[in-house]
Formats: C-alpha cells, sequence, structure tokens
C-alpha cells in the first residue's frame, strides 16, 4: 500500500496577485530524465543471481525500478518492495508485484507513476530491494538500496546553519546568507511566542522563480509561492534575486510550519486549520491589508468561525484571505491576552493527541466556539474604542519591539 500520497501536508504561500497570473497561463512541460543506475550482482546459495538493478527518476513525475534476475530454473515471481523516508509512525513498505512470464532469465520493471499516487519532494529518499523466487522454491530478497530523488534541472548550491540547510542555484552566496539569517531570525521568534523549536535538520531549496519550482511539482496551482513538505522536513519556495523582501516572508511561513509540525506531531490528530495558519502567519510580523480585513469583515458581520477556520480553508480566494487573516489575528488575540506559556502548553496539548475543544478548554478554558465569542467581542471593542487604530495594533508594537530586543540580544 502506497501511503506517500496520503501521508503528504502541504502548506502553501500565496504569491503577490501581479506575480500570481503572470505564471497562470505558462505550461510546465519540464521534464528531465535523470538516471541513477546502481549497479548490483547478488548471487544467492540458492542460484538466484540479480545481474542489474536500477531505479531511474523522471523528475518530478515518474520513478522506474528495473531489475534483470537469472537462475538455473524459470524464475516465477518478482516482487518490489520500497519504503520511502519520511516522518511517520507505522513502518510503511510498499509491494507490487511485477508481471512477467516464467523464464530462467527475465528482465522486469514497474514505473512509479506518482501522477496517480501524489509526488515526492525534492531531496526525497528511499530505499528499494527485490524478492525473487524461482520454480524451485527458492527466494533471494536483496539488500536495501538507497536512491535520493533529487531535481536534477538544476546544479544546486548549499549553505548550512544550525538544523538549516538552504539549497539554491541562483544568486550569489549573499543572497543564500540574507535568506538564512530571516530563518534564523524567524526560529529565534518563534521559539519566544510558542517556546517550540525545530527539533529535526530542516532542507529549504530555493528555486529561482516560482515557475521553476512548480515544475518540481505534479499538480501545482498558478498561485503555489511556496510549499512545507512537513513528513519530508523540506520546503520549498520560489524566489528571485529581485524578490528577496517577499522570499523572506514565505521562508518564515513555511519554516514557522514546520516547527509545529515536528513539535506537535503525535500518531492521533492533527492541528485545527487556524492555528497552524495563524502561527505561520503571525511568525511573517504585522501585516496592516490583513488587519483591516478582519474589522472589515467584522464590521459587516462577516466573520467566519473558528470552527469552520478549523478545517481547510475555503477555494475561493477571498475567503481564503480572510481566512489567513482571522487565523493571524486569533494568534495575536492569544498570544496578546493570555501569553506564550499557554501557547506552548496547547500545543503540548496537541502533542499529547487532545481534540481541537479539549485542547482549549484544557489551556484556557474555553471551546472553540468560546473562543471565538471572546475574540470577535474583542475586536469589534477595538474597532468602538479606537476607529481605524485597533488596541491590539498597540499591543503588538509593544511585543514586537520587545522580541526585537531580546532577538537581538540572544543574537549576540
Ligand atoms: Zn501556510
Amino acid at each position: 500500500m502506497n501511503m506517500v500520497g496520503q501521508q503528504r501536508k502541504d502548506h502553501v504561500a500565496f504569491l503577490p496577485a501581479r506575480k500570481a497570473w503572470r505564471f497562470a497561463c505558462l505550461a510546465l512541460l519540464v521534464s528531465l530524465l535523470l538516471v541513477v543506475a546502481t549497479p548490483v550482482l547478488v548471487r544467492a546459495e540458492s542460484g538466484i543471481s540479480v545481474l542489474k538493478s536500477k531505479a531511474e527518476a523522471d523528475f518530478p513525475l515518474k520513478l522506474t525500478f528495473s531489475l534483470s534476475a537469472g537462475s538455473n530454473v524459470d524464475i516465477t515471481e518478482v516482487r518490489l518492495r520500497y519504503m520511502v523516508d519520511q516522518v511517520s509512525f507505522a513502518r510503511v513498505i510498499s509491494e507490487t508485484f511485477i508481471e512477467l512470464k516464467p523464464a530462467p532469465e527475465v528482465d522486469v520493471s514497474w514505473t512509479w507513476d506518482m501522477r496517480k499516487t501524489g509526488g515526492l519532494p525534492t531531496g526525497a529518499g528511499l530505499k528499494y530491494w527485490w524478492v525473487i523466487k524461482d520454480a524451485a522454491g527458492n527466494k533471494l530478497e536483496t539488500p536495501p538500496l538507497q536512491f535520493q530523488f533529487d531535481d536534477d534541472r538544476y546544479t544546486w548550491r548549499h549553505l548550512t546553519q544550525g538544523k538549516v540547510t538552504i539549497y539554491w542555484y541562483r544568486g550569489d552566496e549573499s543572497f543564500a546568507r540574507e535568506l538564512m539569517e530571516a530563518a534564523q531570525d524567524a526560529l529565534i521568534k518563534l521559539a519566544l511566542d510558542t517556546g517550540a523549536v525545530l527539533e529535526k535538520p530542516v532542507k529549504l531549496y530555493i528555486y529561482a522563480n516560482s515557475q521553476d519550482m512548480r515544475g518540481a511539482m505534479i499538480f501545482p496551482q498558478e498561485w503555489t509561492g511556496g510549499v512545507a513538505f512537513t513528513r519530508f522536513n523540506t520546503i520549498a519556495i520560489g524566489i528571485s534575486t529581485s524578490q528577496v523582501t517577499w522570499g523572506k516572508g514565505a521562508i518564515i511561513h513555511e519554516l514557522a510550519h514546520q516547527v509545529i509540525h515536528q513539535f506537535t506531531l503525535n500518531p492521533f490528530s492533527g492541528l485545527p486549520v487556524w492555528l497552524d495558519e495563524g502561527l505561520a502567519t503571525y511568525s511573517e510580523g504585522p501585516n496592516e491589508s490583513y488587519r483591516a480585513l478582519v474589522q472589515k469583515a467584522a464590521n459587516e458581520d462577516r466573520l467566519i468561525s473558528v470552527r469552520s477556520l478549523s478545517s481547510p480553508f475555503s477555494a475561493y480566494a477571498e475567503q481564503s484571505y480572510l481566512s489567513y487573516a482571522e487565523s493571524r489575528s486569533l494568534i495575536e488575540f492569544l498570544l496578546t491576552y493570555y501569553g506564550q506559556a499557554k501557547m506552548l502548553r496547547l500545543l503540548t496539548a496537541f502533542r499529547e493527541g487532545s481534540t481541537y475543544d479539549q485542547a482549549l478548554q484544557q489551556v484556557y478554558g474555553f471551546d472553540m466556539d468560546g473562543l471565538y465569542k471572546l475574540w470577535r467581542d474583542s475586536i469589534s471593542k477595538q474597532t468602538s474604542r479606537l476607529p481605524g487604530i485597533p488596541l491590539a495594533a498597540f499591543a503588538f508594537a509593544g511585543a514586537a519591539g520587545l522580541l526585537l530586543g531580546i532577538g537581538l540580544a540572544v543574537r549576540r
């Protein structure tokens, strides 16, 4: 059973609208055949021999495994087994029976068509091996071979600091260093806001633009600017050298997802989307247009409830944008009025597998409906007290100043 498609969870960052439409009409026809041959010669006492075994990647669409094997009697059965390197609570081994006509020497292959299963991110690793049987009842299981599904359309350079490695191919080293600094600052700020820290190394693939990045994806959406493959501890973002400011925001957003997912990982339940996206969006820093959007929706009595925001956001742009804005505002509300220690307790409750309502109730004493009411009241109070200049803005400015001070202190 292949679990890759089901287990992959993507998070996306929006492109600036002007950039997004520019790429909408571009067809992604880039495909490069990578051939990574792994010659092995295994002769078992049984009499079954492996003459050739290899995996070939047609990134990002396909992965073809092929085998030549022989025996002194007919080979009757060949099975391919593979295991993708990803964060999982179960050891998932996929197995495929290969169709063959029994013969003393067989050449077989099987193609993993990722258009049917969902793809693997750049740099994903897997192990594969063969189980071969012959007519005399002999069985040979080959040793596992490691394969890396690299995006070899580009020549990648890399830069590592702490648990973050940036891979990039366009722009000089100062470009990568600037992005790395943003990533490191984001980790400090996130630890201050939530107490959560990066536990496992993260690979950050910086494509030269969104078009290049979408060439690495099976079903790219035209507005996708960045993706966090949280089960693979991998992030892919398209950032041109002229787009560094946007790029830093996208890195901060996706890195926040990665930290939160590593911290809350458990086999029982996931996170409510408003918490996940809210923390990622909040990490990016103040956002005046999001704030205005929430105020406007509150004034027009069309805020989306916290319960609704716990499920995946609307596919409609306007509702989706409001969902991100509200999620950010909810995090700001929780951090401003209840502080970091409770946020850490909330994330810990999710790590222990609590349901959405249970986790909130346990830490704050209210459930999702209670949170919605309190937060909505705070928004309307801000509107009536200081039209156009909400109280939370001051609170946030103060918090941001404090964070900056602490952040600088830590960096020294
Ligand atoms: Zn996100």
